[in-house]
């Protein structure tokens, strides 16, 4: 299906959906037919009435906590629960409320607008095609190279921007964004590096890709504002493959799937997504002068290292270490926000196929991170356009800090 076509898709409606925070053990009991992150009914079917989705997980105090999507059908079968907390009754209503598209914060006042690209707001959530503007028009204001380094799916380009900010030093930060489509506060928080980078004139060379799912990035805007995957073929009942799963790293190891209605779905082989081929593939050009990568995701409020796939610490543990911790104590100097760090599969879950695990095993990349951004799962994937700028700056300071360990240069405030 092309993107005119999917342009005039209708819009997926949560109405009546309920989204509840419960202990994980007690959702086999209350859902014995649910099958973990799997849609319990095909995505696009008819009957969203009967839904149920595993949304996000939460450890708090030692327990485990799924916060999950009912249908409407479903919501009865909470009277057997011991205890559960309701996030929000109608979700349609709360993404309408402040989280969707174009609707400002009631709280936010001051308009933070960026200084180098006309009439392009920082401190709002922005398309794809705002986005890619501001890209196009920083080359004829910074020392920056945009440049397209492959084509979805769907014909959308895949760009990436090359910070020139020291012509001596070979070295290059590698960050990523948006690798997953939902997790809107993870481009508004590149973009906003990217204009911090070019405002500080940091002496740092930067490549970076803001946007490494496009087509799933729009179709979160246009269609389906949970949509994680890269969709594909939409004439099928269930579609699309979690990019962040199809890296040759463990493939089709625990904390995937070959289920392609899971959202964790794998792809049926590593790099069979062009968005992972393309960045994959610059990635693995400039290798040797990578000395940091950062991939950018919401939400957990987490800095994690490798390995993601196994639960053993790397050779690098140590290290990682020690950069994540001068990362978690410059994220917490911004604004008290406390971030925990430790290897991803120990801190959040177990789960192969990550372009942190490929940069770091395979590219040799030895200092390879992955950011979870705010919050802890009060708003998840919803989270309101005020905390864009908080968000950023801390993130910022945490990038700051690790270039400042790993690359020992000092980037002004
Ligand atoms: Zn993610």
């Amino acid at each position: 299906m092309n993107s005119l076509s999917r342009s005039i898709s209708v819009p997926r409606n949560y109405s009546g959906h309920t989204v509840v925070k419960l202990l994980s053990n007690e959702v086999p009991k209350l859902f014995p037919f649910f099958n973990g992150s799997t849609l319990s009914h095909q995505q696009g079917s008819k009957n969203s009435d009967n839904e149920l989705e595993e949304l996000w997980t939460v450890n708090e105090m030692n327990s485990t906590f799924s916060v999950l999507r009912l249908g409407p059908a479903h919501r009865h079968r909470l009277k057997r629960s011991t205890g559960y907390s309701i996030i929000s009754d109608d979700l349609q209503e709360w993404i309408n409320r402040g989280f969707g598209p174009n609707i400002r914060s009631a709280r936010s006042t001051k308009r933070i607008e960026s200084v180098l690209v006309r009439d392009f707001r920082l401190d709002k959530y922005q398309p794809l095609d705002e986005i890619y503007r501001y890209l196009d028009e920083l080359v004829n204001v910074a020392p920056v190279r945009v440049f397209d380094i492959g084509e979805t799916h769907e014909g959308r380009k895949i760009k990436a921007i090359e910070i020139r900010g020291n012509s001596q030093d070979p070295r290059l930060v590698w960050i990523d964004a948006t690798i997953h489509a939902r997790e809107w506060i993870s481009p508004a928080t590149i973009i906003y590096i990217i204009e911090q980078a070019l405002v500080t004139k940091a002496k740092v060379n930067f490549l970076m890709v803001p946007v490494f799912n496009p087509d799933g990035y729009e179709y979160s805007w246009t269609v389906d504002r949970l949509w994680r995957k890269n969709p594909d073929a939409m004439t099928e009942e269930c579609n699309g493959v979690d990019l962040n799963r199809n890296f040759d790293a463990s493939f089709d190891g625990q904390g995937s799937s070959d289920d392609v209605c899971s959202q964790l779905y794998q792809g049926p082989s590593p790099f069979s997504e062009p968005e992972t081929r393309s960045v994959g593939h610059l990635i693995w050009t400039m290798r040797k002068n990578i000395k940091l990568a950062i991939s950018i995701h919401s939400f957990s409020q987490l800095w994690a290292c490798p390995y993601a796939y196994d639960t053993a610490p790397t050779p690098h543990y140590r290290e990682h270490m020690e950069v994540l911790k001068a990362i978690q104590d410059a994220v917490y100097k911004t604004h008290g926000v406390q971030y925990t760090i430790g290897p991803l599969s120990t801190s959040l879950y177990v789960g192969s196929g990550f372009s942190m695990d490929w940069m770091y095993e395979r590219a040799g990349i030895a200092h390879s991170y992955l950011v979870e951004l705010r919050d802890k799962g009060v708003y998840g994937f919803l989270l309101p356009a005020d905390q864009i700028i908080p968000t950023a700056t801390e993130t910022w300071a945490g990038i700051k800090a690790a270039i400042y360990k790993v690359l020992d240069v000092k980037i002004r405030s």
